[in-house]
Formats: C-alpha cells, sequence, structure tokens
C-alpha cells in the first residue's frame, strides 16, 4: 500500500520536522501492522479517518504512533486525518491495477493460430474503481 501525494500529504510533510521521507512507509507499516488496511482492494481510496474508524482505533493515537513523537500542530493532524491510502497498483485513483482495453476499430484474426488484432485504441481500465486512466 501506499500514500496519495496530495497536498494534504505535502502539509502534514511541512508539518513534520525530521525524516519526512520515511512518513509513509512509518504510516504504512503501522496501519498495516495493526490491521487497519491489509492491501485488499476494500481499502483502497479509504482516508486514514475512515479506515481507522472501521477498526476502532484512535486516530489521533494512530498518528503518535506511526509517526513517533507528539508536537502536531492541528493542520498537521486535519492533513493526517484526510491522508488517502492506495493499492500498489498503476490506477491514479485508488492503485487498483489496470486492465488494457481496445476501444473502437475493428479485431481481425488471419487463422486459428495467429495473433488477433486490433485496429483500436488501447485505453485503460481500472479493476477496482472503473475509472478509465
Ligand atoms: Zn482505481
Amino acid at each position: 500500500m501506499r500514500i496519495l501525494q496530495d497536498e494534504n500529504f505535502e502539509i502534514l510533510k511541512s508539518t513534520v520536522t525530521s525524516f519526512p521521507e520515511l512518513i509513509e512507509s512509518n504510516i504504512v507499516n503501522h496501519c498495516e501492522k495493526l490491521g487497519v488496511i491489509d492491501g485488499e482492494p476494500e481499502c483502497f481510496g479509504l482516508t486514514v479517518h475512515q479506515a481507522a474508524l472501521d477498526f476502532d482505533e484512535d486516530v489521533e493515537q494512530l498518528m503518535l504512533e506511526s509517526l513517533g513523537y507528539s508536537n502536531f500542530t492541528v493542520k498537521g493532524f486535519e492533513a493526517f486525518k484526510k491522508l488517502v491510502f492506495l493499492g500498489d497498483g498503476d490506477c491514479p485513483h485508488c492503485g487498483g491495477d489496470l486492465e488494457t482495453e481496445m476501444e473502437g476499430g475493428k479485431m481481425y484474426q488471419h487463422d486459428h493460430d495467429s495473433e488477433p488484432y486490433h485496429t483500436g485504441t488501447e485505453v485503460h481500465r481500472c479493476t477496482n474503481c472503473n475509472e478509465y486512466v
């Protein structure tokens, strides 16, 4: 799992003074250890807040445990709650796996042994959220 690199992640990073480059792995590792996230598609796209609620974990506690110190600003905490978990796939929306589909055009196959070929355009669809990317 990874964390969406959005404005909230940037805010959190700017409030953290030591090892900001470890924020993502620290949060993901800690949440995986607790079982708040498990790498299954159900947790793709969940915010830290939602994931913690589903698991009955205290978000503040979670933040302190994953980042390891206690002088967070309110702004940093608000940003932490809104962080979004993504899967390890290529979908920019949820981190799901992408599937290649052909759109338009026609499919040709000369005989049974040859590979079919397609004159359409390749499009990529996420197998988890169904978005085209
Ligand atoms: Zn997706």
